[in-house]
């Protein structure tokens, strides 16, 4: 069992209420009321009833990798979710279908996948949290992410008090979205992906990872090299977490990257025309994504730009904000988040929005 998530130090009660900041990756947030531990499917739908029938407001942590919790904490019942484990639930001669818990620490079922000859996740390679939390943004990296795998969830639906399984179409996957984010309706239970049988990876579309693997766009590559190839250049930009580097101590990109429509991002290019052409990406239809951290390193918050209280930006990547002091309070983070906002929307028009869920605490 891997031991990735942030727990109580030693001698610390397991369910020790008095920060939610030992829960998550900035290492911010105040007291939860009360706070319980979830093993299993079972126990994760037992949990929320009880707290349910007691009229406390609920809230469901995993690794807490996307969320930013106010210094007031949470005044209800924190459900921290702790299963574990994956099975084969279907299979064929070219794919297998993988039923993991909603615990299960990302990172190593990628591993295992990898280790395995399954193909599909090898991308995703790095990337903190647990299983479950994966489906809530649909959670995507170099080229990949996880819409084009889910096949269907399983999650208690608070609305109607039962368990059910949602289909992918069903999950409205979009950009760093679901059904489930901004949502306390469904708790996911587990995740069925569906992998490919095959040593090698999928086409790699990312130009970055193609370069560092030294091949083109759009060839394939042995799963191994892809997944420690991920890993590596994560690993430079601070993007895979590590306790002695206050450079991860963060919630990875702070904002999502704009999607505009064309008339916004003409506007965006005249704004910009004496920094040349603004990093940009086809949207679905006839709309534009724009990079983030371009905008708001060309607003004048380059790497390492530093907040009140030891907040900054990471000096490895412009688009993550950390508690590198580890003693700041939530406001810190969120006044810098502020003023990066404020200052991008000031120079280029453009409006950022956060990628992390806030928990009360607005930007
Ligand atoms: C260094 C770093 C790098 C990162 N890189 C990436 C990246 O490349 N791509 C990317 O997409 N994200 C990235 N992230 C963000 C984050 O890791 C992912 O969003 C991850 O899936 C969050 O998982 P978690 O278990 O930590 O969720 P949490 O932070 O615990 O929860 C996030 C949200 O999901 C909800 N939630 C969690 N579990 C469940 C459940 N079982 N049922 C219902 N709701 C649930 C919570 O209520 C909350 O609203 C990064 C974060 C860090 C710190």
């Amino acid at each position: 069992m891997s031991d990735v998530y942030a727990e109580p130090a030693t001698g610390a009660a397991p369910t020790d209420p008095a920060t939610l900041a030992r829960y998550t990756t900035l290492r911010l947030g105040g007291a939860a009321g009360r706070l319980v531990i979830a093993t299993t499917a079972d126990e994760i739908v037992q949990k929320v009833q009880e707290v349910e029938s007691r009229d406390e407001p609920i809230l469901v942590l995993a690794g807490g990798s996307n969320v930013v919790i106010g210094d007031q904490g949470f005044p209800g019942t924190v459900v921290l979710i702790r299963s574990r484990g994956f099975r084969v639930v279907a299979e064929d001669a070219d794919t297998v279908t993988v039923r993991v818990e909603a615990g299960e620490p990302w990172d190593d079922l990628v591993a295992a996948t990898v280790e395995r000859g399954w193909s599909g996740l090898e991308c995703l390679s790095g990337i903190p949290g647990s299983a479950g939390a994966t489906p809530i943004q649909n959670v995507g990296a170099y080229g990949q992410e996880v819409a084009e795998t889910i096949t269907g969830v399983e999650a208690y639906d608070r609305t109607h008090g039962e368990v059910v399984r949602i289909d992918a179409v069903d999950c409205g996957f979009a950009y760093r979205g679901s059904i489930f984010k901004y949502s306390d309706r469904w708790v996911v239970l587990t995740v069925d992906f569906r992998l490919a049988r095959t040593p090698v990876s999928g086409p790699v579309r990312y130009a970055e990872l193609a370069r560092a693997l030294g091949v083109e766009v759009g060839d394939r590559v042995p799963l191994a090299d892809a997944r420690a190839t991920v890993l590596r250049l994560r690993a430079g930009k601070g993007m895979v977490l590590d306790a002695d580097d206050p450079d991860t101590w963060s919630v990875g990109s702070f904002f999502t990257n704009p999607v505009l429509e064309r008339e916004a991002y003409e506007l965006l290019r005249e704004r910009a025309a004496d920094l040349g052409e603004p990093p940009s990406w086809p949207g679905a239809g006839d709309v534009v994504k724009v990079s983030a951290a371009w905008l708001i390193d060309k607003a004048g918050f380059g790497k390492g730009y530093a907040g009140p209280e030891g907040v900054a930006i990471s000096s490895k990547h412009t688009l993550a904000l950390t508690n590198r002091s580890g003693t700041a309070r939530t406001a810190a983070l969120v006044a810098l988040a502020r003023e990066i906002r404020d200052g991008v929307h000031d120079r280029f028009g453009v409006t950022l929005h956060p990628e992390p869920v806030l928990i009360n605490c607005i930007i």
